[in-house]
């Protein structure tokens, strides 16, 4: 077969990037799709229902990329097609949109079918195809443009965009293909591995608390004794570690034997007046609005008796307490595995790759998006987001081609 634009991967940003190059008359216009559907990762998205980007400025979207240098690369296709284009892309095509308090951005039905229903009627709209149950097993370029050997025969094409995703849930499609295949036409990669993923926690004192969540006004990473990262953020007590988005919005920067200071009041709030009057120590540390399991649970791991009168608190006792409350030490043994993690850290070399085109800097008429490339977002819709928009800037860099 042959096509004038090929896209691999009918996920989030394979079918931003038909949409646009089919919008963009640029020829025959194909999607292929391992599976028998397309966008199964976008579907069970925030647990199916869809946390398609934030609100804000795309000057604070930068923050949530990790490293400046991450900043500048995405900067380009967040300015193409920002998180108002996205909410009034699906709004016009009848979805209404919710924007949660925190600022996270829904379809207002909290259903992802909706909006992947939206996009694959889009595709179909502008006369894009989206051929599925197609695996890409191999690509050569050639004179004419690029060979993908798929399980269903061969498929020649000038332009190609490569959109199969990274790594994690490799349940919904995305199982590294992507890598293999830039590898292959001489791109290089940052070691890809899981993000936005839960700790498994050495020694971990509350298993049996799974579920409570609290908010950390500081959780700090330590590396051989050096602080080398800090957050903020919900966490959430699991029966084998620590997840919630604190948590899995600095996992990129975790690494195993890292030692994790999370604070559960601030230190301003810890005064000596806690240890007056006729409360037991427990109760009296309930001043701080900590689920009182947790609570008893932390005195037990100091260790400390929990139903001991607060005034006969020793000095050295009272330190223990403000210890582990102001930066309770959780050592990590090791990060949730691909199928734990929301996303892929790492990924084909961002300084191969012209940030206002998606076009390979290698590999003219070849180009990248998603989260094939080493980008990766925090929790609260910043993955869809630049899913979506470098999709749409890699099929409106085709433009002019046709
Ligand atoms: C559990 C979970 C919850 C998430 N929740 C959110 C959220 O609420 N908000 C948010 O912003 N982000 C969320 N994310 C992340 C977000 O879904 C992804 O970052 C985004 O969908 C990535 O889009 P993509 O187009 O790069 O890849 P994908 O959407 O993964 O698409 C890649 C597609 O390529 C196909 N493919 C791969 N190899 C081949 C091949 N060889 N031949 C043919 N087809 C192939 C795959 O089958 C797949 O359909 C979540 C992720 C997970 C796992």
């Amino acid at each position: 077969m042959n096509v004038d634009v090929l896209i691999v991967g009918a996920g989030t940003s394979g079918l931003a990037a038909g949409i646009a190059s089919a919008k963009n008359g640029c020829g025959t216009v194909c999607v292929l799709e391992r599976n028998p559907e397309p966008g199964r990762k976008f579907l069970l998205s925030g647990s199916g229902q869809c946390n398609i980007t934030h609100s804000g400025s795309i000057a604070d979207f930068l923050n949530h990329y990790g490293d400046t240098k991450k900043a500048r690369f995405v900067q380009p296709a967040l300015w193409a097609f920002d998180n108002i284009a996205v909410t009034h892309f699906f709004e016009r095509r009848g979805v209404p949109i919710l924007q949660r308090e925190d600022g996270k951005i829904f379809p207002k039905s909290l259903k992802s079918e909706e909006l992947l229903k939206i996009l694959v009627a889009e595709l179909n709209d502008q006369g894009g195809l989206l051929q599925t149950e197609t695996v890409v097993e191999n690509i050569t370029k050639t004179n004419a443009g690029f060979l993908l050997a798929a399980n269903h025969g061969e498929f020649h094409t000038k332009k190609l965009i490569l959109a199969t995703g990274g790594q994690s849930y490799p349940s919904t499609g995305s199982r590294g293909d992507g890598f293999r295949f830039a590898v292959r036409l001489g791109h290089h990669l940052v070691e890809p591995k899981p993000v936005l993923t839960p700790l498994i926690v050495r020694n971990y004192f509350f298993a049996g608390l799974s579920g409570i969540s609290f908010w950390s006004d500081k959780i700090e990473v330590y590396r051989n004794g050096k602080r080398v990262k800090s957050g903020q953020g919900d966490i959430l007590l699991t029966h084998r570690g620590l997840s919630g988005p604190g948590i899995l919005d600095l996992s990129r920067d975790i690494k195993p034997n890292d030692e994790l200071r999370v604070s559960i009041i601030k230190p301003e709030e810890f005064t000596p007046e806690v240890f007056a009057g006729k409360k037991t120590l427990k109760n009296a540390l309930q001043r701080f609005g900590i689920a009182e399991r947790f609570l008893v649970q932390i005195l037990n791991s100091l260790p400390t008796a929990p139903d001991q009168p607060a005034t006969e608190t020793n000095r050295e006792t009272r330190k223990k307490i403000e210890w582990a409350l102001t930066g309770y030490p959780f050592i990590v043994e090791r990060l949730g595995d691909w199928n734990e993690a929301m996303a892929t850290g790492g990924g084909v070399v961002l300084e191969e790759v012209n940030r206002k085109t998606m076009e390979s800097r290698i590999v003219p008429d070849l180009y990248f998006c998603g989260e094939l490339l080493d980008i990766d977002g925090n929790t609260g819709g910043y993955n869809i987001q630049f899913a979506l928009s470098s999709g749409f800037l890699a099929g409106n860099s085709l433009r002019n081609y046709s």
